[in-house]
Protein backbone atom coordinates (compact mmCIF):
# COMPACT_ATOMS: atom_id res chain seq x y z
CA UNK A 1 0.00 0.00 0.00
CA UNK A 2 1.58 3.41 -0.72
CA UNK A 3 -0.40 6.32 -0.18
CA UNK A 4 2.17 8.56 -2.73
CA UNK A 5 -0.04 9.45 -6.01
CA UNK A 6 0.77 6.62 -8.47
CA UNK A 7 2.28 8.91 -11.32
CA UNK A 8 5.40 8.07 -11.53
CA UNK A 9 6.27 4.55 -12.56
CA UNK A 10 8.75 3.25 -10.02
CA UNK A 11 11.48 0.48 -10.03
CA UNK A 12 11.16 -1.91 -7.33
CA UNK A 13 14.56 -0.71 -5.46
CA UNK A 14 15.09 2.23 -2.98
CA UNK A 15 18.48 3.32 -1.55
CA UNK A 16 20.26 3.83 2.13
CA UNK A 17 23.28 6.24 0.30
CA UNK A 18 25.05 7.79 -2.15
CA UNK A 19 28.97 8.19 -2.75
CA UNK A 20 30.44 9.72 -5.43
CA UNK A 21 29.37 7.32 -9.15
CA UNK A 22 27.59 4.54 -6.63
CA UNK A 23 24.42 4.03 -4.95
CA UNK A 24 23.82 1.78 -2.42
CA UNK A 25 20.44 0.14 -2.50
CA UNK A 26 18.67 -1.32 1.12
CA UNK A 27 19.40 -4.86 0.59
CA UNK A 28 23.15 -4.16 0.62
CA UNK A 29 23.72 -3.75 -3.85
CA UNK A 30 26.19 -1.66 -5.22
CA UNK A 31 25.16 0.31 -8.05
CA UNK A 32 27.21 2.24 -10.45
CA UNK A 33 24.89 5.24 -10.88
CA UNK A 34 24.61 6.29 -14.34
CA UNK A 35 21.28 8.48 -14.15
CA UNK A 36 22.19 10.34 -11.05
CA UNK A 37 18.94 11.85 -10.52
CA UNK A 38 18.56 13.00 -14.10
CA UNK A 39 21.63 15.04 -14.84
CA UNK A 40 21.15 16.71 -11.19
CA UNK A 41 23.72 15.36 -8.96
CA UNK A 42 26.73 16.54 -12.07
CA UNK A 43 29.53 15.77 -8.76
CA UNK A 44 27.95 12.59 -8.13
CA UNK A 45 26.44 11.41 -4.50
CA UNK A 46 28.00 12.99 -1.07
CA UNK A 47 30.46 15.52 -2.53
CA UNK A 48 32.85 16.27 0.30
CA UNK A 49 32.70 20.10 -0.68
CA UNK A 50 29.30 20.46 -1.27
CA UNK A 51 28.44 18.50 2.31
CA UNK A 52 30.52 20.76 3.79
CA UNK A 53 29.40 23.82 2.27
CA UNK A 54 25.52 22.82 3.15
CA UNK A 55 26.39 21.88 6.92
CA UNK A 56 28.11 25.10 7.16
CA UNK A 57 25.25 27.47 5.22
CA UNK A 58 22.63 25.52 7.30
CA UNK A 59 24.13 26.66 10.81
CA UNK A 60 23.88 30.28 9.57
CA UNK A 61 20.95 31.18 7.87
CA UNK A 62 18.34 29.01 5.35
CA UNK A 63 16.14 31.36 4.10
CA UNK A 64 15.29 35.08 3.94
CA UNK A 65 12.24 36.80 1.51
CA UNK A 66 14.02 37.92 -1.38
CA UNK A 67 12.42 41.40 -0.20
CA UNK A 68 15.83 41.58 1.10
CA UNK A 69 19.71 41.59 -0.17
CA UNK A 70 21.01 37.73 -0.44
CA UNK A 71 24.61 38.36 -1.15
CA UNK A 72 25.09 34.83 -1.32
CA UNK A 73 22.80 35.31 -4.53
CA UNK A 74 24.26 38.28 -5.65
CA UNK A 75 27.99 36.28 -5.70
CA UNK A 76 26.48 33.08 -7.95
CA UNK A 77 24.76 35.28 -10.33
CA UNK A 78 27.81 37.26 -10.98
CA UNK A 79 30.16 33.81 -11.51
CA UNK A 80 27.25 32.55 -13.75
CA UNK A 81 27.67 36.58 -15.56
CA UNK A 82 31.93 36.13 -15.90
CA UNK A 83 31.69 32.89 -17.50
CA UNK A 84 28.74 33.03 -19.81
CA UNK A 85 26.79 35.36 -22.54
CA UNK A 86 24.61 36.71 -19.73
CA UNK A 87 24.22 39.83 -18.28
CA UNK A 88 21.73 39.61 -15.53
CA UNK A 89 20.40 36.25 -13.57
CA UNK A 90 16.84 35.41 -12.21
CA UNK A 91 16.66 32.55 -10.06
CA UNK A 92 14.35 29.72 -9.65
CA UNK A 93 13.64 26.23 -7.87
CA UNK A 94 13.42 24.16 -10.85
CA UNK A 95 13.47 23.63 -14.27
CA UNK A 96 10.05 24.08 -15.67
CA UNK A 97 10.11 27.04 -13.49
CA UNK A 98 12.76 28.45 -15.13
CA UNK A 99 11.17 27.75 -19.11
CA UNK A 100 8.32 29.82 -17.81
CA UNK A 101 9.79 32.44 -16.42
CA UNK A 102 12.03 32.56 -19.77
CA UNK A 103 9.36 32.50 -21.33
CA UNK A 104 7.45 35.52 -19.42
CA UNK A 105 10.77 37.50 -19.71
CA UNK A 106 10.43 37.56 -23.73
CA UNK A 107 6.74 38.50 -23.33
CA UNK A 108 7.62 41.12 -21.36
CA UNK A 109 9.92 42.84 -23.05
CA UNK A 110 8.40 42.99 -25.98
CA UNK A 111 5.55 44.37 -23.83
CA UNK A 112 7.85 47.07 -22.37
CA UNK A 113 8.73 48.06 -25.77
CA UNK A 114 5.64 48.58 -27.13
CA UNK A 115 4.91 45.61 -29.12
CA UNK A 116 2.44 43.94 -27.58
CA UNK A 117 0.93 41.65 -30.24
CA UNK A 118 4.21 39.76 -30.11
CA UNK A 119 3.81 37.15 -27.89
CA UNK A 120 3.53 34.29 -29.29
CA UNK A 121 6.69 31.17 -28.64
CA UNK A 122 7.83 28.82 -31.11
CA UNK A 123 8.80 25.75 -30.04
CA UNK A 124 10.04 22.46 -31.53
CA UNK A 125 7.11 19.82 -31.69
CA UNK A 126 7.33 17.21 -28.58
CA UNK A 127 10.22 18.78 -27.16
CA UNK A 128 10.95 18.94 -23.45
CA UNK A 129 10.37 22.08 -21.23
CA UNK A 130 8.80 21.03 -18.05
CA UNK A 131 5.82 19.98 -16.50
CA UNK A 132 4.04 23.10 -15.60
CA UNK A 133 0.67 23.56 -17.38
CA UNK A 134 2.30 26.53 -20.05
CA UNK A 135 5.28 24.22 -20.52
CA UNK A 136 3.15 21.19 -21.51
CA UNK A 137 1.66 23.33 -23.70
CA UNK A 138 4.77 24.64 -24.88
CA UNK A 139 6.51 21.29 -25.40
CA UNK A 140 3.33 20.58 -27.88
CA UNK A 141 3.62 16.63 -27.19
CA UNK A 142 0.25 14.77 -27.44
CA UNK A 143 1.20 12.75 -24.60
CA UNK A 144 2.02 15.26 -21.62
CA UNK A 145 -0.88 17.52 -22.86
CA UNK A 146 -3.58 14.41 -22.69
CA UNK A 147 -6.73 15.84 -19.98
CA UNK A 148 -4.86 18.82 -18.86
CA UNK A 149 -7.22 21.20 -21.30
CA UNK A 150 -8.22 23.70 -21.79
CA UNK A 151 -5.15 24.14 -23.97
CA UNK A 152 -3.06 27.23 -22.80
CA UNK A 153 -2.43 29.16 -25.99
CA UNK A 154 0.53 31.19 -27.29
CA UNK A 155 2.31 28.42 -28.60
CA UNK A 156 3.42 27.31 -32.14
CA UNK A 157 5.39 24.26 -33.07
CA UNK A 158 7.38 23.00 -36.01
CA UNK A 159 8.84 19.81 -36.81
CA UNK A 160 12.47 19.14 -35.75
CA UNK A 161 14.60 19.34 -37.94
CA UNK A 162 12.45 20.65 -40.80
CA UNK A 163 13.09 23.93 -41.82
CA UNK A 164 10.15 24.56 -44.05
CA UNK A 165 8.43 24.10 -40.83
CA UNK A 166 10.07 26.65 -39.02
CA UNK A 167 10.05 29.56 -41.73
CA UNK A 168 6.33 28.55 -42.08
CA UNK A 169 5.70 28.85 -38.40
CA UNK A 170 7.24 32.30 -38.00
CA UNK A 171 4.81 35.43 -37.89
CA UNK A 172 4.75 38.84 -37.07
CA UNK A 173 3.36 37.78 -33.42
CA UNK A 174 6.19 35.57 -32.51
CA UNK A 175 8.50 36.93 -30.17
CA UNK A 176 10.50 33.99 -29.35
CA UNK A 177 11.89 30.73 -30.33
CA UNK A 178 12.18 28.45 -28.02
CA UNK A 179 14.93 24.66 -28.50
CA UNK A 180 16.66 22.21 -26.37
CA UNK A 181 19.91 22.35 -27.63
CA UNK A 182 20.10 18.88 -27.44
CA UNK A 183 16.89 16.78 -26.52
CA UNK A 184 17.26 15.45 -23.89
CA UNK A 185 13.71 13.66 -23.06
CA UNK A 186 13.50 13.74 -26.62
CA UNK A 187 15.94 10.76 -27.42
CA UNK A 188 19.19 13.04 -26.77
CA UNK A 189 18.94 14.68 -30.22
CA UNK A 190 21.76 17.15 -31.13
CA UNK A 191 21.42 19.89 -33.40
CA UNK A 192 24.63 20.87 -34.63
CA UNK A 193 26.48 24.33 -34.42
CA UNK A 194 25.47 25.33 -37.76
CA UNK A 195 21.70 24.95 -37.33
CA UNK A 196 22.19 26.89 -33.83
CA UNK A 197 23.90 29.79 -36.15
CA UNK A 198 21.41 29.78 -39.06
CA UNK A 199 18.85 30.25 -36.21
CA UNK A 200 20.53 33.03 -34.34
CA UNK A 201 20.49 34.72 -37.90
CA UNK A 202 17.15 34.42 -38.45
CA UNK A 203 16.18 35.67 -35.03
CA UNK A 204 17.75 38.45 -35.79
CA UNK A 205 16.49 39.29 -38.86
CA UNK A 206 12.78 38.95 -38.11
CA UNK A 207 13.74 40.62 -34.53
CA UNK A 208 12.87 37.12 -32.59
CA UNK A 209 14.30 36.69 -29.30
CA UNK A 210 16.21 33.18 -29.19
CA UNK A 211 16.10 30.93 -25.72
CA UNK A 212 17.98 28.10 -25.42
CA UNK A 213 16.77 25.44 -22.47
CA UNK A 214 19.93 24.37 -21.25
CA UNK A 215 17.92 22.88 -18.26
CA UNK A 216 19.60 19.21 -18.95
CA UNK A 217 22.42 19.68 -20.91
CA UNK A 218 23.94 23.00 -19.62
CA UNK A 219 26.38 23.07 -16.32
CA UNK A 220 29.03 21.62 -18.15
CA UNK A 221 27.54 18.03 -19.11
CA UNK A 222 28.90 18.44 -22.66
CA UNK A 223 32.37 19.50 -21.93
CA UNK A 224 31.52 23.24 -22.13
CA UNK A 225 29.38 25.33 -19.85
CA UNK A 226 26.88 25.22 -22.19
CA UNK A 227 26.07 22.99 -24.92
CA UNK A 228 25.76 25.43 -27.31
CA UNK A 229 29.31 26.87 -26.74
CA UNK A 230 30.96 25.72 -29.72
CA UNK A 231 28.54 27.61 -32.18
CA UNK A 232 29.56 30.52 -30.73
CA UNK A 233 26.09 32.40 -31.34
CA UNK A 234 25.03 34.32 -28.11
CA UNK A 235 20.99 33.39 -26.90
CA UNK A 236 18.45 35.96 -25.51
CA UNK A 237 17.56 34.12 -22.47
CA UNK A 238 18.55 30.77 -21.00
CA UNK A 239 16.60 28.91 -18.69
CA UNK A 240 19.25 26.49 -16.46
CA UNK A 241 18.22 23.65 -13.87
CA UNK A 242 19.65 20.16 -12.97
CA UNK A 243 23.07 20.48 -12.30
CA UNK A 244 23.58 23.84 -10.78
CA UNK A 245 22.56 22.65 -7.61
CA UNK A 246 24.41 19.38 -7.57
CA UNK A 247 21.02 17.55 -6.08
CA UNK A 248 19.75 20.80 -4.70
CA UNK A 249 16.48 21.99 -6.26
CA UNK A 250 17.92 25.09 -8.36
CA UNK A 251 16.78 26.77 -11.58
CA UNK A 252 17.65 30.18 -12.94
CA UNK A 253 16.89 32.11 -15.92
CA UNK A 254 20.06 34.05 -17.59
CA UNK A 255 19.70 36.83 -20.07
CA UNK A 256 21.00 39.28 -21.44
CA UNK A 257 20.94 43.67 -20.86
CA UNK A 258 18.19 44.57 -23.17
CA UNK A 259 15.23 41.33 -22.72
CA UNK A 260 16.07 42.02 -18.57
CA UNK A 261 15.11 45.83 -19.16
CA UNK A 262 11.41 44.35 -19.14
CA UNK A 263 11.31 43.19 -15.89
CA UNK A 264 11.36 46.21 -13.80
CA UNK A 265 10.58 45.78 -9.76
CA UNK A 266 6.69 43.51 -9.16
CA UNK A 267 7.08 41.96 -12.62
CA UNK A 268 8.25 38.15 -11.56
CA UNK A 269 9.18 36.43 -8.04
CA UNK A 270 9.18 33.42 -6.66
CA UNK A 271 9.26 33.15 -2.76
CA UNK A 272 11.96 30.34 -2.56
CA UNK A 273 14.11 30.91 -5.48
CA UNK A 274 17.64 32.15 -4.66
CA UNK A 275 17.48 31.61 -0.87
CA UNK A 276 20.97 31.25 0.93
CA UNK A 277 21.01 27.65 1.67
CA UNK A 278 20.46 26.96 -2.62
CA UNK A 279 23.00 29.87 -3.33
CA UNK A 280 25.61 28.48 -1.03
CA UNK A 281 25.59 25.23 -3.05
CA UNK A 282 24.92 26.76 -6.38
CA UNK A 283 28.19 28.68 -5.81
CA UNK A 284 30.16 25.63 -4.53
CA UNK A 285 29.05 23.53 -7.65
CA UNK A 286 29.54 26.48 -9.88
CA UNK A 287 33.41 27.15 -8.49
CA UNK A 288 34.22 23.25 -9.54
CA UNK A 289 32.39 22.53 -12.71
CA UNK A 290 33.47 25.86 -14.68
CA UNK A 291 37.04 25.40 -13.87
CA UNK A 292 38.84 24.98 -17.15
CA UNK A 293 40.49 21.60 -15.64
CA UNK A 294 37.43 20.36 -14.79
CA UNK A 295 36.14 20.67 -18.39
CA UNK A 296 39.40 19.71 -19.85
CA UNK A 297 38.72 16.33 -17.84
CA UNK A 298 34.92 16.06 -18.89
CA UNK A 299 35.83 17.08 -22.41
CA UNK A 300 38.62 13.76 -22.73
CA UNK A 301 36.67 10.97 -20.54
CA UNK A 302 33.71 11.90 -22.47
CA UNK A 303 35.72 11.38 -25.87
CA UNK A 304 36.99 7.96 -24.46
CA UNK A 305 33.68 7.11 -23.41
CA UNK A 306 31.99 7.89 -26.89
CA UNK A 307 34.53 6.01 -28.73
CA UNK A 308 34.69 3.26 -26.65
CA UNK A 309 30.28 2.58 -26.90
CA UNK A 310 31.08 3.28 -31.00
CA UNK A 311 33.06 -0.19 -30.65
CA UNK A 312 30.36 -1.64 -29.01
CA UNK A 313 27.62 -0.21 -31.60
CA UNK A 314 30.52 -2.01 -34.01
CA UNK A 315 30.15 -5.50 -32.55
CA UNK A 316 26.72 -5.74 -32.12
CA UNK A 317 24.77 -3.44 -34.99
CA UNK A 318 22.01 -5.56 -34.85
CA UNK A 319 21.06 -4.74 -31.33
CA UNK A 320 22.69 -0.82 -31.16
CA UNK A 321 20.97 1.82 -33.63
CA UNK A 322 23.13 4.68 -33.01
CA UNK A 323 24.96 6.32 -30.12
CA UNK A 324 23.98 9.86 -29.95
CA UNK A 325 24.87 12.91 -27.38
CA UNK A 326 27.49 15.06 -26.39
CA UNK A 327 29.70 14.96 -23.50
CA UNK A 328 27.99 13.06 -20.73
CA UNK A 329 24.55 13.71 -22.10
CA UNK A 330 24.58 10.24 -23.90
CA UNK A 331 22.15 8.23 -25.91
CA UNK A 332 22.15 4.55 -26.92
CA UNK A 333 19.34 4.14 -29.47
CA UNK A 334 18.46 0.21 -29.38
CA UNK A 335 16.48 -1.85 -31.77
CA UNK A 336 15.41 -4.23 -29.21
CA UNK A 337 13.03 -3.22 -26.39
CA UNK A 338 15.16 -0.39 -24.37
CA UNK A 339 12.55 -1.63 -20.87
CA UNK A 340 14.72 -5.00 -21.33
CA UNK A 341 18.06 -3.28 -21.99
CA UNK A 342 18.08 -0.90 -18.98
CA UNK A 343 16.42 -4.16 -16.74
CA UNK A 344 19.67 -6.44 -17.95
CA UNK A 345 21.92 -3.30 -17.02
CA UNK A 346 20.16 -2.74 -14.04
CA UNK A 347 20.45 -6.75 -12.99
CA UNK A 348 24.29 -5.70 -13.67
CA UNK A 349 24.41 -3.04 -11.18
CA UNK A 350 24.59 -0.15 -13.73
CA UNK A 351 21.55 2.15 -13.52
CA UNK A 352 20.65 4.11 -16.77
CA UNK A 353 17.14 5.66 -17.76
CA UNK A 354 14.99 5.82 -20.91
CA UNK A 355 14.12 8.74 -23.53
CA UNK A 356 12.04 8.83 -26.33
CA UNK A 357 13.16 6.86 -29.62
CA UNK A 358 14.14 3.74 -28.09
CA UNK A 359 17.03 5.64 -26.69
CA UNK A 360 18.51 4.82 -23.02
CA UNK A 361 20.37 7.70 -21.66
CA UNK A 362 23.68 7.42 -19.82
CA UNK A 363 24.40 10.15 -16.92
CA UNK A 364 27.54 9.80 -15.45
CA UNK A 365 28.64 12.40 -12.86
CA UNK A 366 30.60 14.78 -14.21
CA UNK A 367 33.54 14.09 -11.95
CA UNK A 368 33.05 10.44 -13.11
CA UNK A 369 36.51 8.08 -12.96
CA UNK A 370 37.79 6.36 -15.70
CA UNK A 371 37.68 3.20 -14.31
CA UNK A 372 33.91 3.33 -13.19
CA UNK A 373 33.64 4.38 -16.88
CA UNK A 374 34.87 0.63 -17.99
CA UNK A 375 33.07 -0.94 -15.49
CA UNK A 376 29.91 0.78 -17.12
CA UNK A 377 31.66 -0.25 -20.64
CA UNK A 378 31.65 -3.84 -19.84
CA UNK A 379 28.52 -3.93 -18.01
CA UNK A 380 26.92 -2.80 -21.54
CA UNK A 381 29.06 -5.13 -23.74
CA UNK A 382 27.75 -7.86 -21.02
CA UNK A 383 24.24 -6.80 -21.72
CA UNK A 384 24.48 -6.71 -26.15
CA UNK A 385 26.23 -10.13 -25.81
CA UNK A 386 23.35 -11.73 -23.60
CA UNK A 387 20.56 -10.11 -26.15
CA UNK A 388 22.71 -10.97 -29.23
C1 LIG B 1 14.14 18.40 -16.95
C2 LIG B 1 13.90 19.47 -17.94
C3 LIG B 1 12.98 20.53 -17.69
C4 LIG B 1 12.11 20.55 -16.46
O1 LIG B 1 12.79 20.59 -15.26
P1 LIG B 1 12.03 20.27 -13.89
O2 LIG B 1 13.04 20.63 -12.85
O3 LIG B 1 11.64 18.84 -13.90
O4 LIG B 1 10.84 21.16 -13.83
C5 LIG B 1 12.88 21.53 -18.62
N1 LIG B 1 13.61 21.51 -19.76
C6 LIG B 1 14.47 20.52 -20.04
C7 LIG B 1 15.27 20.55 -21.30
C8 LIG B 1 14.63 19.45 -19.15
O5 LIG B 1 15.46 18.45 -19.44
Amino acid sequence: MTYLVKNYNRKKISFKYGKGSYLYSKDNKKYLDFVQGIAVNSLGHAHPKLVKTINNQSKKLWHVSNAFQIPEGEKLAKKICQKTFADFVMFQNSGAEATEAAMKVARRYFFSIGKTNKNRILCVKNSFHGRTLAAIYASGSKKMTEGFGPKIGGFDHFEFGDHKSLIKNITKKTAAIMIEPIMGEGGIKVIPDWCLKELRKLCNKKKILLILDEVQSGISRTGNFFSFEKSKIKPDIVPIAKGIGGGFPLGAVLMNKKVASGMVPGTHGSTFGGNPLAMAVGNAVMDIVSSKKFLENVKSLSKYFLFELSNIKESYPQIIKSIRGKGFLIGIQLYKDQTIFIKKLMENKLLTIRASENVIRILPPLNVKKKELDQALKIINKVCKELN
